[in-house]
């Protein structure tokens, strides 16, 4: 990656065009792009090549615009372009953390806004995608939970955050040259805002973009899904998607979770256990990984681990326990579990004959940590009101 000078903020203003009724390709799967191209004057003869051409020129080679698409005629590119469009999320701001992260901030339709997180390591670089504005679930020790407004992601906005990092890693082949092997966006996490399970055809519409060979290329063991436990939604996860999957567990008693995952009131710890034992791909090579936030007295205590390797067991589930520092928030009901704390925690786990991995958290300069992902608008018209109600106005 080319050095940035760190903690950098640029805004761009990109002002948005929205070509009247046009149909925008980008988040159709294959069918529904062959189907589009029908609707609009390619003969059906031709259809599947048309799409498999046009597909690439979009997911291969990162081409936004038809003029560009030498393989086509003339006079096709000009008809492809009368109704269709190549359009991702708009970039507003990037910044730049001191470890090398990027947290974006893009807008979508309506003016809602999503963030989007690179992380760079040394082996890959995983990019943490959003699949909602906001989030239905309210999780306390959850930032994205607080916000009010919430709306599903369309396939186009969803792997468009994907497309949209790949332009600024300025990773998109140019044609004809020789394949690159080593990628800076080699991994995707759903780790980002809302609840993907929530929002499923979506994103798994997406992510099938992302996961074929004809394009963008991501082997389904480099992406991850979190899900909080939408229990009746797991076993399709593996079936529809393949990817790997990964549960907000966080509590090890019904009493605890109800509070940090009020979704554990519609199914319960056992019910979730169940659901995961019976995941089609897990395997010790596919692991499920548990996440598991630390809050300082609240679920951090060495009979909480000892349950929870108990659960584990229990269901014979091929785990590995992800312990996440509590990422703090302006306002937030929690605080971090101590480091002794957490490593005690971590060993008993490891003790027990698991993987205990402690998260490095990064991009923490920049808000750019695990549940710390919030829209601007939403902080900006916090602060307004809490300056209103400061100046006796509100
Ligand atoms: N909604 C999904 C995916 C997004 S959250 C889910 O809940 O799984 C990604 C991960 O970050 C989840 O494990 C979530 O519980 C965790 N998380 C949320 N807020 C956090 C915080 N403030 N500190 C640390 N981890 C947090
Ligand atoms: Fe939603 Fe996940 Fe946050 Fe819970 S932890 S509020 S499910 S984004």
């Amino acid at each position: 990656m080319s050095p940035k000078a760190p903690i950098t903020q640029d805004v761009m203003t990109i002002p948005r065009k929205l070509p009247e009724g046009k149909v925008n390709l980008v988040g159709l799967t294959r069918d529904q792009l062959r189907a589009a191209l029908i609707e609009h004057g390619t003969p059906e003869k031709q259809a599947k090549m048309r799409t498999g051409q046009i597909w690439q020129w979009i997911y291969q080679w990162g081409v936004r615009d038809f003029a560009q698409m030498t393989n086509l005629a003339k006079a096709y590119r000009a008809q492809l372009a009368e109704h269709f469009v190549i359009e991702i999320p708009e970039v507003v701001t990037r910044q730049v953390s001191e470890d090398g992260t990027r947290k974006y901030l893009c807008r979508i339709a309506g003016g809602h806004e999503v963030e989007v997180v690179y992380i760079p390591e040394e082996d890959r670089g995983t990019l943490c995608i959003s699949s909602q504005v906001g989030c239905t679930l309210t999780c306390s020790f959850c930032h994205t939970g607080t916000q009010k407004l919430v709306r599903n992601l369309t396939a186009a906005e969803i792997v468009g955050q994907v497309m949209m990092a790949r332009d600024d890693l300025e990773e998109w082949p140019t044609p004809g040259a020789p394949k690159d092997e080593t990628r800076l966006l080699s991994n995707i996490v759903l780790m980002g805002m809302g609840e993907p399970l929530y929002n499923f055809d979506n994103v798994r519409d997406a992510m099938k973009i992302a996961m074929d060979p004809e394009g963008i290329s991501l082997s389904r063991r480099r992406i991850t899904l979190s899900t909080s436990g939408v229990v009746p939604e797991i076993a399709r996860t593996a079936e529809e998607i393949g990817c790997l999957l990964a549960i907000s567990f966080h509590a090890t008693t019904d009493e605890t979770r109800d509070v940090l995952v009020p979704i554990n009131k519609r199914w319960n710890i056992e019910e979730l256990l169940q659901a995961l034992a019976s995941y089609p791909n897990a395997s010790n090579s596919e692991r499920i990984t548990f996440e598991y936030v630390m809050l300082d007295g609240v679920n951090d205590s060495d009979a909480d681990a000892h349950r929870l390797i108990e659960h584990i067991k229990r269901h014979n589930i091929p785990a590995k326990i992800n312990l996440i520092p509590f990422n703090e928030w302006p306002g937030a009901p929690y605080k971090r579990s101590s480091n002794n704390r957490i490593r005690a925690f971590a060993n008993i786990i490891y003790q027990a004959g698991y993987a205990s991995p402690i998260r490095k958290t990064r991009g923490e300069d920049i808000m750019a940590a695990c549940g710390q992902l919030k829209s601007a608008t939403e902080r900006a018209r916090k602060s307004r009101k809490q300056i209103e109600s400061e100046a006796g106005l509100g």
